[in-house]
């Protein structure tokens, strides 16, 4: 496989390559692109066709969406994508960009369920190709060999996507852990990858989340027991709030409110949805009970096990509403127990800890991850990827799914098992799989498209770049009315947004500005004012300047000019 003779680039020849569109050198909106054949007529591969969410520096922003130019410009050598399973940052961003790419989508029966779901209530009159393949096993999408192997995660039938190449196989791992007891769905297949590994592998593209920490992860069957004992504890209302998508720990709760005599409410319209596809799949007994949100009203104080959406700090969820007190139905008091039965994904922190502080303030216990055993990681530690390693013994390893220091941590933590050729590459750098050993190869490009109100935009439109300098600066807009001479007709207009009203000496901000506007006119010959871009243009430097000396900050400054057509 190594053979040193085959290094040479080789222009021309049938190879196969790797290139993510997004989901390498950052946490988020995986889209994976394999591409088998010669550079001028490849074949490609999508794994995985997700988004991410916005944070402080995309203000306004619904969430993230990978652009796919590169691969939708040349949608016809696309054969399929493979969705490994139905967490927002692999699945997310299908229904928004299936029409640009118009090919048949793979997906084991839970993510086709959760997306027939999410079509339902989204997707308009879309009717994406969806073909449901069962779990463990194999099939074909267009030219590429394939075969599905489970992966215990935090969400059903996450699936390993093995790819069988002319040049070897490549063990895709797509999100997982080692986990003997997941509580729904079922462990990772320990004994395929024995087998997998066995035949060969070539290459292994591999999760590196949580490569920075030891040892391995409890199991979902520990959370539950656990969580079951810290509700038993309580004797007020519970309520408790998780990733809507983590179906064995709604099971758990479930579990919980039967073992401690409590009834489980659920409060979100994410988790019905879950829930029903928990059922319509069987991952959930057909008997599985709860009531509606509606029922907290009428239940006795330490009856209710409340069920929320909003671990990530989410403004309009239900824990949102819970920790304001403006929850239509599910009203807590003083006592009452808030489980955050989740991870704060990077990014949110702030919006987590507003939630967490008023409710806080309001008398509720916060139990944490910090407190007690009430969340596990989906993603394996660093023992579970020596495990992975030496069940697979691959001759390769590519990293994926992480920041720029875990991917380069997963292929340290390789190179203690012997993997001695990887290489890391992040979003738009093409890597050369096979022949010969890993090598960047190519460049394509790459980005971000916002989802912003009803409006899908580029990221390089500016739209979100102007909204962000507007929140820090702020805008002063003068209107003025000139004749061909350039000489001011009536009155001056100015309006301020998210600028101090007032200098330190108590001047008023807009006088300032109506003075500094009036002078420059006045400053300028009559000659020069006749163009109206030279008058503009003194007039926005001027409210900048009179504005920075004031405030010490250059706001953005909007003149709009009216040009009045006068006789003579
Ligand atoms: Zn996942
Ligand atoms: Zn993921």
């Amino acid at each position: 496989m190594s053979d040193a003779k085959n290094n040479s680039d080789t222009g021309g020849e049938d190879e196969l390559v790797l290139v993510a569109l997004g989901g390498l050198g950052e946490i988020g909106m995986n889209v994976y692109l394999y591409g088998i054949g010669p550079p001028e007529d490849r074949r490609w591969l999508m794994v995985d066709l997700g988004l991410t969410f916005p944070g402080d520096n995309e203000p306004g922003v619904d969430v993230i969406l990978p652009e796919l130019k590169f691969i939708a410009e040349q949608n016809k050598q696309l054969d399929g994508i493979v969705i490994t399973h139905a967490h927002e940052d692999h699945l997310g961003a299908l229904i928004e960009s299936w029409p640009q790419l118009k090919c048949p989508v793979y997906a084991t029966p839970f993510t086709v369920g959760m997306l027939k779901a999410k079509l339902a209530e989204f997707g308009g009159d879309l009717k994406p190709d969806i073909r449901e393949i069962p779990i463990d096993s194999k099939f074909k999408a267009g030219s590429f060999d394939l075969e599905f192997v489970s992966m215990s995660h935090s969400i059903p039938e996450t699936s390993a996507v093995v790819l069988r190449t002319p040049h070897g196989t490549v063990f895709h791992t797509a999100d997982w852990k080692l986990d003997e007891n997941p509580l729904v769905g079922r462990p990772t297949n320990v004994e395929r990858i024995k087998q997998i590994g066995e035949e060969g592998v070539m290459t292994l593209v591999c999760d590196s989340t949580n490569a920075f920490r030891d040892g391995t992860s409890p199991s979902e069957a520990e959370v539950a027991k656990s969580l079951t004992d810290i509700i038993a504890e309580q004797t007020g209302q519970v309520a408790m709030t998780t990733f809507a998508s983590n179906l064995a720990r709604v099971y758990a709760a479930s579990e919980a409110a039967k073992a401690t005599g409590r009834r489980l409410l659920v409060a979100g319209r994410s988790l019905h949805r879950v829930i029903q596809v928990g059922i319509d799949t069987g991952y959930l007994p057909e008997d599985f009970t709860y009531l509606d949100q509606e029922h907290f009203r009428h239940m006795e104080r330490g009856e209710a096990l409340v069920i929320a959406t909003g671990s990530q700090g989410e403004s309009r969820a239900a824990m949102a509403r819970i920790s304001e007190g403006s929850h239509r139905d599910v009203k807590l008091v003083r006592g009452d127990t808030v489980i955050y039965s989740s991870r704060t994904i990077p990014g949110n922190e702030k919006s987590v800890m507003a939630v967490q502080n008023l409710l806080a303030e309001r008398g509720y216990k916060v139990i944490t991850d910090a407190d007690g055993l009430v969340h596990v990681t989906g993603h394996p530690r660093r023992e579970e990827l020596a495990q992975m390693f030496a069940w697979l013994k691959p001759k390769a390893l590519v990293p994926m799914h992480g920041e720029v220091r875990h991917l380069q941590e997963n292929i340290r933590q390789g190179a203690e098992a012997g993997i001695t050729n990887s290489q890391m590459i992040t979003n738009g750098q093409m890597l050369r799989l096979a022949p010969g050993k890993l090598k960047q190869i190519d460049e394509v490009p790459v980005g971000r498209r916002f989802r912003d109100g009803r409006l899908v935009i580029s990221e390089g439109e500016n739209a979100v770049r102007d909204r962000r300098r507007l929140a820090i600066v702020g805008l002063v807009a003068v209107a003025m009315a000139v004749d061909q001479r350039g000489n001011v007709i009536g009155d001056l207009d100015v309006a301020i947004d998210g600028v101090p009203s007032h200098n330190a000496r108590g001047d008023l901000m807009e006088d300032l500005i109506l003075d500094a506007v009036e002078g420059t006119v006045d400053s300028i010959p009559p000659k020069r004012r006749k163009d109206l871009e030279v008058l503009r243009e003194a007039v926005r430097r001027s409210v900048r300047s009179v504005v920075d000396n004031a405030w010490g900050k250059r706001p953005i400054v909007k003149v709009l000019m009216t040009e009045l057509r006068t006789k003579g």
